[in-house]
């Protein structure tokens, strides 16, 4: 039976790069990949169309297939939208939620060709592969009491809860390590142990998985000298797992040592190896409609996606490949560019890649 993948162009680029992404999909299918596509509006393409960002049947439709692919959503458009229930940004929290995708993966790999575009010197991240495994439906983002007040004196105060339950812990811990059996075996949880009693538990959760995989080496590491690390020494990561907050703020960090945005794709899986597949980046109205998109991240996404819910590695490995051969074409959309390089558009990147698979 064909595997379904529902596609999700959503806002700014994200049709635009979504477009190719789905041509490296058609030229998987026509290489054999059983699979059936997909598409529906998200976010504010959504509301125009139906009022609200992700419509019943959109999840139904999201909740039904192997796998989705995401483009982005959002833009100045809806940004004035009173209700914020009601914002694009929404349609995408409903389906993490709805969908139960837990597990954020994160890659910061630096592709050689592009090394004069990371912002740090490049005998420190050539040959960077860092793997950033993020827990996405928990932690101070969704803890609760959660709230803004006034004292009585009329001091004004908020607060939010920071907790985990350990079966939380657990489950991510596993795809964390798992995760490092088929690397390089070296796995750094980060937390703030030495401050904060829910990351004690956490450290603890981790040390109490790590017998279960004697293969891999577990270390630990506070976040405030984890985000030194990544910046002073970054290759001296494997798999980092952490919580949702924390991983946040360092993937975002470990995004900049790789050159672009543009270059960085995702996956959030949940329990039955379903998953979520976008771009790290966002809509990116200034440059939407122009051509100027890099669709890199997108179309790694669609590796990701073949590798994590499709079972077809080899055809993500074919992906991969490709893309490494434009780039040492020196094909580049305009914000991986640099002079000696020839700038293509979205278009050309995505005929490019597809031509090369
Ligand atoms: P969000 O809140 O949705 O994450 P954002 O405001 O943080 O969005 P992005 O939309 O990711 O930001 O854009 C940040 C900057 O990076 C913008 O200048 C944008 O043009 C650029 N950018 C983002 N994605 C790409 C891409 N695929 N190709 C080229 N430039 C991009
Ligand atoms: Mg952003």
């Amino acid at each position: 039976m064909s595997r379904k993948i529902l596609i999700l162009p959503g806002d700014g680029i994200g049709p635009e790069i979504t477009r190719e992404a789905r041509r490296v999909l058609e030229a998987c299918r026509d290489e054999g990949l059983d699979i059936a596509l997909d598409e529906a509006p998200v976010g504010g393409a959504a509301i125009d169309e139906s009022g609200v960002p992700l419509a019943p049947e959109t999840l139904e439709k999201a909740k039904a297939a192997d796998a989705i692919l995401l483009g982005a959503v959002g833009g100045p458009k809806w940004d004035a939208m009173e209700d914020i229930s009601k914002r694009p940004e929404k349609g995408l929290l409903a389906l993490r939620k709805e969908l139960g995708l837990f597990g954020n993966l994160r890659p910061a790999l630096l592709y050689p060709q592009l090394v004069e575009a990371s912002s740090l010197k490049p005998d420190v991240v050539s040959g960077l592969d860092i793997m950033i495994v993020r827990e996405l439906t928990g932690g101070i983002y969704f803890g609760q009491p959660r709230g803004r007040d006034t004292h009585e004196d009329g001091t004004r105060y908020g607060y939010n809860t920071y907790v985990y339950d350990e079966h939380e812990i657990r489950r991510i811990g596993r795809v964390a390590f798992e995760m490092a059996q088929k690397r390089k075996k070296r796995l750094c949880s980060v937390d703030k142990a030495n401050v904060l009693e829910v990351t004690m538990l956490w450290r603890d959760i981790m040390n109490e998985l790590a017998p279960e995989y004697p293969d891999v080496e577990l270390s630990h590491m506070y976040v405030d000298n984890a985000a030194m690390q990544l910046v002073r020494a970054p290759k001296q990561f494997d798999v980092i797992v952490t919580g949702n907050m924390f991983g946040d703020i360092l993937s975002d960090a470990a995004a900049m040592l790789t050159g672009s945005i543009g270059m960085l794709p995702s996956a959030s899986l949940n329990e039955s190896g379903q998953g979520m597949y976008e771009p790290c980046h966002g809509s990116a109205p200034d440059i939407a409609g122009q051509g100027l998109a890099n669709p890199l991240a997108t179309i790694l996404s669609i590796a990701m996606m073949l590798r994590y819910s499709l079972n077809a590695p080899a055809h993500a490995d074919r992906i991969e490949r490709a893309v490494g051969e434009v780039l040492d074409r020196n094909l580049r959309t305009a914000d991986i560019a640099y002079p000696g390089t020839e700038q293509v558009s979205t278009e050309a990147m995505g005929e490019a890649v597809v031509a090369a698979f």
